[in-house]
This record gives structure tokens, C-alpha cells and sequence, in this order.
């Protein structure tokens, strides 16, 4: 399958997951604006490799002002925007009487209304030209909770509601949004989980495999290279019915 001609905005992406979907999307002929923090320069020569227009646009998601001047620039730099992944998300872990308020704040900031205000931006420019692909990273916490993370399960099941609605507007057209529910990834967010865990006697080893255990049958880490493969399969013909769904890749986690 190609996406040559095609554009895409892949939010958070030097970086975990959003990394992961911005290279498939790039291999697969996509030209990319890669957003996220951090020195963007190893990751924007990674994707260069594959031939096609890879730019980075460090706009701030908790932000709103700086998503819609990201949305033009990656308008202005491709023609036109026709893949919208929104993917930037962060996590904090706290019973809910404890969770401070800023962290609460950010998180549906960075997780939730980004998601909103990005599409929102970017489906004008979709619906004039008659086809588009929305994915939202949601979570299999946007489907299940789990104690200690109030904010980002609440973000999260906001995120596939608001995939719902966007898939019902856009239902007779040819532009489809739908949300990605990982389990567990091994990224930078997840490794800041297992060094907590790892804290008393510092058994990395053992914390991730408590970490998995707990949740995930398969006991392995789900990829941001299958991820990638299942948003390139989204943006594919082959989906064009796939509409409002929450896709789980998980490890069996939901199946319980
Ligand atoms: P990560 O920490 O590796 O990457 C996060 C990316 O978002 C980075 O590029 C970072 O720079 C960027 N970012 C953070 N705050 C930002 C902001 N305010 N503005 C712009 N960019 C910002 O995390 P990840 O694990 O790859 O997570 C990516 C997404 O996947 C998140 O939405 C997360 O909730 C979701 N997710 C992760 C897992 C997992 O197990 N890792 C599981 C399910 C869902």
C-alpha cells in the first residue's frame, strides 16, 4: 500500500508511539510534520531516509493557539493536511485525593482537548478535499480504568467519545477517525511506571514483569511498530468502513 501524495501530522512523535507511526506513515510514501519535544533532529534524518517531506513543528499541545499555527504550517509545507494522528499524551499516577489539581489540568489539556482542538482545525481542509484519516491514540484505558490514574483514564475515555461523535459527522463521507487502545508499550511514559516500581531495591527486571503480569496476559510489550502497521491499515482503502472504532491492541488485556 502507498500514501504517496498523501500528507500527515503525527502529534508527539519524536518520541514512543507517535515515533513508531510517523515512520510507517513516512515508509509508506507519507510526507510527515513530525511534533513533540526534544532535540528533533536524529528523528527527522531517520525519516528522511525514506524520500519524502519530513518537517518538525515544536507547538506546545496543552496550547491551543500553537496547535492551529502547527495545522497551517503543515497545511502550507504539504497542500494540504489528509492524515491527522493525535498522538501527544502524558501520565501521572496518584490516588485521586492526592492527584494536584495543575497535573489533573495538563493532562486533559495535553491528552483530551488537543485532540479536540486538532481536529477541529483540520477537518475543514479534509472535507474540501473529500478525504481524510483521523486516528486518535487513545488507551484500553479510555475502555477500562485502573486505580491511580483519574486523569488519564478520564482523558482517555473522552478521547474514544469524542471519536464516536467525530466518526457519526463525518459517516457519509470519505474521511474516517477512529481511536488505537494500546496496553502497554514499553516508551518513556511506561518506563518512568517500572523505575517507581523499581525504586525499593531497584530490580528493574522484576518491575517490569510485575508491570505486565498484572495486566496483560500476553506478558509482552505491544510495539509502536504494530501500532504503526494498524494506522497505516487505517488509512488504507481497506478501512474505509472501519468508522468510531476503539481498536484494542493489548495482549489480551480486555479480554478479561
Ligand atoms: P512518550 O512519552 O514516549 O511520547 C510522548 C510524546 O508526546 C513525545 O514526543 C513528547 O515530546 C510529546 N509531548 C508530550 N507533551 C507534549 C505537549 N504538551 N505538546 C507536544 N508534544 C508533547 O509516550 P508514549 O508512551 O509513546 O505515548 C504516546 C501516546 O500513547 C500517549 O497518548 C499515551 O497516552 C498513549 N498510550 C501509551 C501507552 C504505553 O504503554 N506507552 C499505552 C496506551 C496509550
Amino acid at each position: 500500500m502507498t500514501l504517496n501524495g498523501k500528507s500527515a501530522l503525527v502529534t508527539g512523535s519524536t518520541s514512543g508511539i507517535g515515533l513508531g507511526i510517523a515512520r510507517r506513515l513516512a515508509e509508506a510514501g507519507a510526507d510527515v510534520m513530525l511534533n513533540g519535544f526534544g532535540d528533533p533532529g536524529p528523528v527527522l534524518a531517520d525519516l528522511r531516509r525514506f524520500g519524502t517531506r519530513v518537517e518538525h513543528h515544536g507547538a506546545d499541545v496543552s496550547r491551543p493557539e500553537q496547535i492551529a499555527e502547527m495545522i497551517e504550517a503543515a497545511e502550507r509545507a504539504f497542500g494540504g493536511l489528509d492524515i491527522l494522528v493525535n498522538n501527544a499524551g502524558i501520565q501521572h499516577v496518584a490516588p485521586v485525593e492526592a492527584f494536584p489539581a495543575e497535573r489533573w489540568d495538563a493532562i486533559i489539556a495535553i491528552n483530551l482537548s488537543s485532540v479536540y482542538h486538532a481536529i477541529r482545525l483540520a477537518l475543514p481542509g479534509m472535507r474540501r478535499r473529500g478525504w481524510g484519516r483521523i486516528v486518535n491514540v487513545a488507551s484500553v484505558h479510555g475502555l477500562v480504568a485502573s486505580a491511580q490514574k483519574a486523569a488519564y483514564v478520564a482523558a482517555k475515555h473522552g478521547v474514544i467519545g469524542l471519536t464516536k461523535v467525530v466518526a457519526l459527522e463525518t459517516a457519509t463521507t470519505a474521511i474516517t477517525c477512529n481511536a488505537l487502545c494500546p496496553g502497554w508499550v514499553l516508551t518513556p511514559l511506561v518506563q518512568q511506571q517500572i523505575d517507581a516500581r523499581a525504586q525499593a531495591d531497584g530490580d528493574l527486571a522484576r518491575a517490569r514483569r510485575e508491570l505486565l503480569s498484572e495486566k496483560q496476559p500476553s506478558l509482552e510489550f505491544v510495539t509502536p511498530e504494530q501500532l504503526g502497521e494498524l494506522t497505516l491499515f487505517l488509512c488504507s482503502e481497506a478501512a474505509s468502513q472501519v468508522r468510531g472504532a476503539a481498536w484494542n491492541v493489548d495482549g489480551g488485556w480486555l479480554a478479561q
